[in-house]
């Protein structure tokens, strides 16, 4: 082969390969996009509600252009059906994150978690735990913004442990973080009636109590 065969067949393959490169990002877009929407939309009478915690973490409480874009994404993503403004004391942040007692950055986050106001959501929707979760981004601020920019994590995390907001990592651990929080919060009473009435409505945003409420 000529050596400007050579240099025209090596192009070629360079243009395939871009190409191919970005119909996969195209694809792979567009299967995140349904999938969301899929996961997190409460489809009504459907899907029914699984509930997650998400806490926002001090410094995204104190700064009021992260607090109001991560509000509003929670509001249109998904059913607030608790919240509470709160300062944990070291006990209570300690035991709220003993699974990673003598970790090296143990003693930092709780020191953190403690350090102003944080903001505790029940959140409902379908596939709520996942859906917070892919909200938030990965745990890591440098790999958030590397991996998933437009994620809360790389918008508005500024190191491994201010990294935004806390999200349950599945429906067990939804339902014991829950209680810690909340433990007048039935159960019970969310399985029986309340779900039926979030999924259903109807139900409007009360901005003041940031909850959704049902509508009278
Ligand atoms: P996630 O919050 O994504 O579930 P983990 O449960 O592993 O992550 O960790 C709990 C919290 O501890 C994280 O949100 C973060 O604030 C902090 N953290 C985790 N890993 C590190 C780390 N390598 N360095 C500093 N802080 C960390
Ligand atoms: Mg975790």
């Amino acid at each position: 082969m000529s050596k400007s065969a050579v240099m025209k067949y090596s192009k070629r393959n360079v243009y395939d390969f871009n190409l191919i490169a970005i119909s996969l990002r195209v694809f792979e877009y567009i299967v995140n996009e349904i999938t969301w929407k899929l996961i997190t939309k409460p489809l009504p009478t459907m899907v029914r509600l699984e509930l997650t915690l998400a806490i926002i973490k001090p410094h995204a409480v104190k700064n009021p252009v992260a607090l109001s874009y991560i509000r509003n994404e929670i509001k249109n993503k998904f059913i607030v059906v608790k919240t509470k403004r709160v300062s944990l004391d070291k006990e209570t942040a300690s035991n709220f994150y003993k699974e990673h007692m003598g970790k090296f950055f143990y003693n930092r986050l709780v020191t953190f978690m403690c350090s102003g106001s944080v903001d505790v959501h029940v959140l409902g929707g379908g596939g709520a735990v996942a859906g917070w979760r892919r909200a938030l981004g990965p745990t890591a601020a440098l790999r958030a913004q590397f991996l998933q920019p437009a994620c809360l994590r790389a918008l508005f995390g500024i190191s491994d442990t201010r990294n935004v907001a806390h999200g349950s990592d599945s429906p067990a651990s939804a339902e014991r973080e829950i209680k810690f929080f909340f433990p007048e919060f039935s159960f019970y009473d969310w399985h029986h009636t309340d779900e039926v009435m979030f999924r259903k409505g109807p139900i409007i945003f009360n901005d003041y109590l940031f909850q959704h409420v049902r509508k009278l």
